[in-house]
Parts: C-alpha cells; structure tokens; sequence
C-alpha cells in the first residue's frame, strides 16, 4: 500500500517518465486533476477506478479535501497514483499532500515530473537558459491571493536579470507586467506565451513587456520574460522570431 504522488508532465503522454507510465499501468485508483490530459489517464488499466479531484472555479474541491481522500485510499491497503501535472513539487501542491500522508503514517513515493515551467517554453523554441543571454531562471507564479500572504516582490525580481517564466499568470499579466516595469525592466524586454504547450492545441505568442497587459493569452498558459523570449529555435515564426503579436501554432508532431 503506497500512495505515488506522480508527475504527469505537461500533457503530452510521451513526456511521462517510464516510472509514471509503468505506475499507471498497474494502479488500482487513479486520482487526478482537470489538467490531466485524457490521453494520460487513458494509460491507467481498465479495471483501475478513476477519481477526478478537478478544481474547477465553479465547484473547487478543498486541497483538505484532497488530502483525506488520499490517506482513506492509502490506508485501503490498494495501489494509488495521484497524477499532477508537470511536476507534483512545483506548484502543484504535492507537498501539501506529501504532508498529510506523512502525518497520518501513509506510506508514499514522489515521482518527478517534466515540469510546464522548463518543457513547455522548449517545445515553443525557446531555451530557459541561454549562454551570453540569461544564466539564472526564476520560476514564479502570478496568482495573487489578497490577504493570504506577502504578495511578490515584482520589482526586486525585475532586478534579477535572466529569464522569468511565469506560471498561472494570464489573469495578472498587466499587473505584473507594470511591476516589472516599475522595477526597471525595459518595456521591450520580449515575452512568449505559450498556451496549451505539449498539447494539440499548442499556441505561442511573442509580444513585450509594454504589450503583454493587452495581449490576447488564455489559460493555461507558460509566460516567459527576458531575453531568451526573443529567440525561436524551432523557426516557427516568421521574420527574426520577436515579431510582436505573432501568433501562430506549433503543436507537438502527433502520430
Ligand atoms: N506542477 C505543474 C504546475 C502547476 S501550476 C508543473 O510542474 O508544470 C499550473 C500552471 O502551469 C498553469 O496555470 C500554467 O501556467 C502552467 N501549465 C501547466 N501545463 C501547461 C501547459 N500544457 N501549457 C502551458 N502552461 C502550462
């Protein structure tokens, strides 16, 4: 009996580890996430019992919620893959349910995943890291909760340099974009977003930090601000690849 707290990466099922995929194959309760991409939980045995958790605005499941559920399952004594996108650790809130295992004495494995924060900017063409252009990365979120906790130093990040890559942050993009700016980061730093990424309906846009509050992004989306934004190493758009406002798509080859 152990609880798998298992990243599923960013969607497309041949970024699983062979460690998530070989999991899935063999439990006996899947417990997943409306990210979680169909394709993936369709890799779990036919017999396996499927419990979507799905947080959705409408009807949110609480994360206490979540964590009963999954020390009940451990202790059935069954196999239970709880699947999270990218990876379980990087704002998914594994630890959270790493710790109410721990706490009720459930035995539990971490399986890493293909993070969204790094994998998603390199389907799109563009490298986190770049020589002579970013050496450091900083992986942030962009969702606000008003009162819960010391909202982010925005400006302090601003003086960072390297590359910024923003997750959940297409409902607060005109706001941290201002921030960045009133912190000293010039209004033609390039900006890729990347929705979708890994997925069929993967789309970029390349657009600039003055443009980004105006610029049409939906969720989920990865945001990547600094220099190695401007890049494109897979050619996908025309002219130098910084064309702002580009908009075009670059899904993964699919069979
Ligand atoms: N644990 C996850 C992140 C969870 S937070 C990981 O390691 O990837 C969820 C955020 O991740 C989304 O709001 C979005 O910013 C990003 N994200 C997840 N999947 C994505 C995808 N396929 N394309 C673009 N962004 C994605």
């Amino acid at each position: 009996m152990t609880v798998y707290l298992v990243g599923a990466g960013p969607g497309d099922p041949d970024l699983l580890t062979v460690k998530a995929a070989g999991l899935l194959a063999r439990a006996d309760v899947v417990v997943h996430d409306r990210l979680a991409d169909p394709a993936i939980v369709k890799l779990a045995r036919p017999e396996a019992e499927l419990i979507d958790v799905g947080k959705r605005p409408s009807r949110p499941l609480p994360q206490a919620t979540i964590n009963a559920l999954l020390v009940h399952l451990g202790r059935s004594g069954r196999t239970v893959v709880r699947l999270k996108g990218g990876d379980p650790f990087v704002f998914g809130r594994g630890g959270e349910e790493a710790m109410a295992l721990l706490d009720a004495g459930v035995p539990f494995e971490v399986v890493p995943g293909v993070t969204s924060a790094v994998a998603v900017p390199a389907c799109a063409g563009v490298p986190v890291t770049h020589r002579g252009l970013s050496a450091a990365v900083t992986v942030v979120t962009g969702h606000r909760r008003v009162g819960e906790e010391a909202d982010t130093d925005w400006e302090a990040l601003a003086r960072v340099g390297g590359t910024l890559v923003i997750l959940m942050g297409v409902g607060q993009r005109a706001y941290i974009a201002e921030r960045l700016r009133a912190g000293g980061l010039a209004s033609d730093t390039p900006v890729c977003a990347v929705m979708n990424g890994t997925r069929p309906g993967q789309r970029t846009i390349r657009t600039s930090l003055e443009r980004l509050g105006e610029t049409p992004i939906e969720p989920p989306a990865t945001i990547v601000i600094g220099a190695v934004a401007g890049l494109d190493l897979l050619q996908t758009t025309d002219g130098d690849g910084a064309a702002e406002g580009a908009d075009h798509t670059t899904g993964p080859a699919r069979p």
